[in-house]
């Protein structure tokens, strides 16, 4: 029997990489819808290849544009448009798995709705969880969810756990280790950093990805995010999960041991290894990753990482300390500055300035609903822009 497959964020980066997983595994996924915000172009391309039942995209003219180039395309996939057409397809009883790709904070309300409806849900939209982690955590238990990461650290640690982890309390676990690869600007400092463009912080070494991940893998924002995902995700505090620099990007994390033991999982940088092992889990399944050569890997290096030069990362840790709404304006911020830096409204620099100013002035309180998580998001985002605003007058 197929599973029936809905990709949230298709035309992105984690989305491509889905879809090819899936492509190779016909008899195991069918899929039953795509989503995207205006890529209707290449959206419609997906739909001809994959003949989804549904192709979901944010507004309406972008749904008419769409229903023309399909119907040009003589494809006979259903479009429609809007948030809650979507949490409602995501709902329906057949649906089996839910892949959450959509990047930042726009993922929250399906990725929430996927939770809440018991489906298995493949996360990769790692801010729907700083912004709400313990609405979800509680949703996915209430809800029967089954969360799998396919982050690539967070599915290296989920490969690593014992089985029983999550019912024994802490299954003998003493700490995280989540690999950084240090992102373009790896052993620069502040100085070097201030005059870099877009382009050069979205070149990463290691990964391709959107360019929302990849200014957070410049900043090291990304990993701060990774680390408040990997609390909420396996409810240990963070100070029991450090990151570790490991340019080579081969060995994703590890978990650490009561007895001294440490369970890492190696693999080569290709996001279709931990995607094809969420979709096939407890199975393996065929991801068109070729096999990582041990022998010719040579030298792996593993050292500290510098938070002076890199301060989201220290912001990240502190927000998750501060706890409560905290992760969800720090989120906003980093949200609101990564887009002024990409509008060339602020510099490099300023992104982990706009950030700091908000954990320096934002009142924190509890994160109680969904309502409280976007009154928060709002309240982050307004103090962040008249940051932004400021340091462009
Ligand atoms: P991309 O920018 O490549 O793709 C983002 C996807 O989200 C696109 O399909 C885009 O549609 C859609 N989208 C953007 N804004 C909205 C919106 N307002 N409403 C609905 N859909 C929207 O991002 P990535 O694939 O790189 O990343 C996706 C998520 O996965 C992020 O949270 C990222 O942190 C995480 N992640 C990514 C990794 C990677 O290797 N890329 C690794 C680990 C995690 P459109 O094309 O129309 O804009
Ligand atoms: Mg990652």
């Amino acid at each position: 029997m197929r599973q029936n497959v809905v990709v949230l964020g298709s035309t992105g980066s984690i989305g491509d990489s889905t879809l090819d997983v899936i492509g190779r595994n016909p008899s195991k996924f069918k899929l039953a819808a795509l989503s995207c915000d205006s890529s209707y172009e290449l959206l419609a391309q997906q739909c001809e290849l994959y003949k989804p039942l549904f192709a979901v995209v944010t507004l309406k003219k972008t749904a008419q544009k769409l229903s023309e180039r399909l119907k040009e395309l003589q494809c006979s996939t259903e479009v429609v448009f809007g948030v809650e057409s979507l949490c409602e397809i995501l709902r329906e009883s057949n649906i089996d798995i839910v892949v959450a790709a959509i990047v930042g904070s726009a993922g929250l309300r399906p990725t929430l709705a996927a939770i809440q409806s018991g489906k298995k849900v493949l996360l990769a939209n790692k801010e729907s969880l700083v912004m709400a982690g313990p609405l979800m955590m509680r949703a996915a238990a209430a809800g029967k969810a089954t969360i799998l990461p396919i982050d690539s650290e967070h599915n290296a640690i989920f490969q690593c756990l014992p089985l029983n982890y999550s019912k024994t309390g802490c299954g003998g676990v003493i700490k995280l280790s989540l690999s950084a690869s240090g992102g373009p600007f790896r052993g620069w400092n502040l100085d070097k950093m201030q005059g870099v463009s877009p382009s050069q912080a979205c070149a990463h070494p290691n990964w391709k990805m959107g360019q929302k991940v990849s200014i957070d893998s410049a900043t090291l924002m990304n990993k701060g995010l990774e680390v408040i995902e990997a609390s909420f995700l396996f409810d240990l505090p963070t100070d029991r999960i450090e990151v570790v620099l490991h340019p080579q990007s081969i060995l994703h994390s590890a978990v650490h041991f009561a007895d001294g033991s440490v369970l890492a999982q190696l693999g080569n940088p290709d996001m279709r290894i931990p995607i094809a092992h969420a979709l096939g889990w407890p199975d393996r399944i065929e991801s068109g990753v070729d096999a990582l050569d041990m022998r010719s890997l040579g030298k792996l290096e593993f050292s500290e990482v510098d938070d002076y030069n890199f301060p989201c990362l220290r912001l990240a840790y502190e927000a998750s300390r501060v706890g409560g709404d905290a992760p969800t304006a720090l989120n906003a911020a980093n949200e609101v500055a990564v887009a002024a830096f990409l509008n060339l409204r602020i510099s490099f620099n300023q992104i982990s300035e706009v950030v700091e100013y908000l954990m320096n002035t934002y009142s924190f309180s509890e994160l109680r609903s969904l309502e409280a998580v976007e009154e928060a998001d709002l309240r982050a985002r307004s103090i962040s822009e008249a940051r932004v605003c400021k340091i462009e007058s």
